[in-house]
């Protein structure tokens, strides 16, 4: 029985799809920091905009399998506009915004996954159904970012309270911990964002632990479908899993 309410709902959806040929898959910005000219940080050879594209890359194909529309804000190594790129964010469809920037540290102590969500700001009003200008982070999507940070950082195994390094505009209630892999902070990829958003920070580029992880393509694959089940636990998706492989003993 179960199992022709599902063809059901497959073939009613099918159906949908194909009279209202509208795209129904919910959309996630994938926007890989940096590009062209602008190399982000940089430790030795490891150069932050290729790695960002290569771990941006990873996530769309994981999303893209697992049922959800991908865009992109660059898909090459081009120099992006700023502005471009925010109004592409803004006027999209998306869901959540995963900005993803590989950083680097001085201590060289600090590895990932690390999560950076924008503090709300005084500008905000508290009024939901208002317009806000552009660049005011309400303290609603200041907690939707954190949830969303915080439902990716549970699936990877990080420690999902709050950085001691935070701003203390969204700490109330909070805990901070030097340990803690969120945090929130001012970030330039984030300031006009005007939906759910997380910089996300896969590994340090001076961290040798998080680059020898990192050096196997099977590390990336696994951590973009990790991310894509914590964002699916954030929007309420459930998702159809391939059998897992990894960690299977052979
Ligand atoms: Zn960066």
């Amino acid at each position: 029985m179960k199992t022709s309410l599902f063809i059901l709902l497959l073939s009613v959806f099918s159906w949908g799809f194909a009279q209202a040929d509208v795209d129904t898959r919910p959309q996630v910005v994938i926007d890989p920091g940096h590009g062209g000219s602008d190399t982000g940080s940089k430790e030795g050879s490891e150069v932050e905009k290729t790695w960002n594209l290569k771990i941006a890359e990873a996530l769309s194909k994981a999303f893209e399998a697992n049922g959800y529309q991908v865009l992109m804000t660059r898909t090459s190594d081009d120099d992006l506009d700023s502005e471009k790129r925010i109004n592409t964010i803004n006027t999209s469809n998306a869901k959540v915004v995963l900005s993803i920037h590989a950083d680097r540290e001085w201590t060289g102590t600090q590895t990932g996954p690390f999560f950076v969500v924008e503090p709300p700001n005084q500008s905000a009003t508290a009024d939901v159904d208002s317009i806000q200008p552009l660049g005011a982070i309400t303290a609603l999507q200041y907690h939707a970012s954190l949830k969303l940070a915080r439902n990716i950082g549970q699936k990877l195994g990080a420690n999902i309270s709050m950085s001691d390094l935070s701003d203390s505009r969204g700490l109330a209630g909070e805990v901070v911990s030097p340990n803690g892999k969120v945090a929130c902070l001012p970030h330039q990829s984030l300031r006009y964002i005007s939906k759910p958003a997380v910089v996300i920070t896969p590994l340090f580029i001076t961290s040798a632990s998080d680059l020898k992880k990192f050096g196997e393509s099977t590390a990336i694959d696994d951590f973009a479908l990790k991310v894509v089940v914590g964002v699916s636990d954030n929007l309420g998706i459930v998702l159809k899993l391939p059998t897992p492989t990894a960690g299977v003993a052979k």
